[in-house]
């Protein structure tokens, strides 16, 4: 299970009573729900142990409970405060990308180029210094190639520390704000791996070495990213291939038992699948309270800003409708995959699993929203609000489906609207502020 999942479905199972054994049963669910996550017994205790006393604290009842769960999660992703991208105070920026072979190094590196260049309007260049495999630089090539991102690379050697050297030299010339170095891996660690690394940082001088971990890899990827720190020192690490199966568990394995901050997660093979790590957001993710601003950034990235700014306000102010709910459903396709995005809309986390593999074109039930949507009136449309029971019968007839499905749908529609606008409204920041302390 993903790690939302079981917290959703441990936070469902969760009862108090107002006695002690209320918060023993709700600790012990919780502690089932991290385990079957695949995280780390050490960091289960920690973290059982920080919900258990500051439970206590504040008088035992599943607010505090859940308050004390959303605290001590923050306080274990927030890892030296650091998160997201950090600029130099003079440009470029030059970052190290480092990990194992097949960990997504190179596509890591487009995404991250990716993301620079269309979100921080960065000029960026990438450098190939990985010289190891024959294809390594033609994949490069072809990545940069679809981003349009300048690639520095010499074929004529194999030796990354020359072409690093004068990669850095080529982009003083040209003025680039950020450069990014793709580097070789290895199947496991290595000492040639270690020395050559080593070589390549003295030279390169990274203001960041970035440590791309393998989210599949489970706490195999802990155990290497704690190595690489030892031996070469990272600043951050990036979760790759977050979509797949992977438990979860691995980022707060990372977080808390090496002390070095996630700052990215990849979660799909395109180069539009990256997101920024942000603790607050991760956390409203994890306890299935979705992430408004994700989504919104998300959206910002397929469909124009101006339009995502005004579907956020509508949002906020509760008057999100069926015209907006369709035109999402629409721009959810051009957004990669269903799982990754369900997890953003409140309340539907516990969702992304049954959705894992949800076809949007074939789906039978956008199907059905569809059809009941192009029944309803424009005014219907703008005001879920107007729709009685006369007006849902006919509505019923007109898409040929059962009321009890029109309802079903209707029903779906209210609640994720109401969350939304409860976590996405200033009274609604300011409540997970002070939760967060
Ligand atoms: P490298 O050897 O570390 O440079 O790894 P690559 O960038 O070549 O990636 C290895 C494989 O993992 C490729 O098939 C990528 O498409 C795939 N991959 C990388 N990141 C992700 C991700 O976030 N999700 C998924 N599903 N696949 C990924
Ligand atoms: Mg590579």
């Amino acid at each position: 299970d993903t790690l939302t999942e079981s917290f959703t479905s441990a936070i469902r199972k969760i009862r108090f009573h107002d006695d002690e054994k209320a918060l023993t049963k709700a600790l012990g669910e919780l502690k089932k729900a991290l385990l079957k996550a695949d995280v780390n017994h050490k960091v289960v205790k920690e973290l059982i142990d920080s919900v258990e006393i500051q439970t206590k604290q504040n008088g035992v009842g599943k607010d505090q409970f859940l308050d004390a769960l959303r605290k001590s999660l923050y306080a274990l992703l927030d890892v030296k405060g650091k998160s997201g991208f950090v600029y130099a105070p003079v440009a470029p920026t030059v970052i190290l990308m480092t990990g194992l072979q097949g960990s997504g190094k190179t596509t890591t590196t487009g995404k991250l180029a990716n993301w620079l260049k269309t979100r921080q309007k960065k000029r960026v260049l990438v450098v190939a210094a990985d010289l190891q495999r024959l294809a390594a630089v033609e994949q490069l090539r072809q990545v940069c190639g679809a981003i349009d991102v300048e690639l520095y690379a010499d074929d004529a050697t194999k030796n990354p520390v020359e072409v690093v050297k004068a990669a850095l030299e080529h982009a003083k010339k040209v003025l680039v704000d950020v450069v990014l170095i793709d580097t070789a891996g290895r199947l496991a660690i290595d000492d040639e791996l270690m020395g050559e690394l080593a070589e390549v940082k003295a030279v390169a001088n990274p203001h960041e070495i970035f440590y791309v971990a393998d989210s599949l890899s489970g706490q195999d990827a802990v155990r290497t990213a704690a190595t690489f720190n030892e031996k070469i020192g990272i600043d951050g690490v990036i979760l790759t291939k977050y979509d797949g199966d992977s438990k979860g568990g691995v980022a707060l394995g990372i977080a808390s038992q090496i002390q070095v901050p996630l700052r990215f997660i990849g979660a799909g093979e395109k180069m539009e699948d990256l997101e920024i790590f942000l603790p607050d957001r991760i956390v409203n993710r994890l306890m299935g309270l979705g992430d408004i601003e994700g989504l919104a950034e998300r959206t910002a990235s397929v469909i124009d800003e101006k339009k995502a700014k005004a579907l956020t306000k509508k949002i906020k102010k509760g008057e999100f409708n069926f015209n907006d709910f369709l035109e999402q459903m629409e721009s959810l396709k051009k957004m990669g995959s269903m799982k990754s995005i369900m997890g953003m809309i409140p309340g539907m986390g516990g969702m992304a699993s049954a959705l894992k593999d949800f076809d949007l074109e074939n789906s039978t039930q956008l199907k059905q929203i569809k059809a009941l949507v192009s029944s309803m009136t424009v005014k219907e449309r703008e005001d879920p609000e107007l729709l009685n029971n006369s007006r849902k019968a006919r509505l019923a007839k007109g898409c040929g489906l059962d009321i009890i499905e029109v309802n079903r749908i209707l029903k779906q529609f209210k609640n994720a609207s109401k969350m939304a606008k409860r976590f996405s409204g200033k009274q609604g920041m300011k409540d997970l502020q002070s939760m967060m302390g």
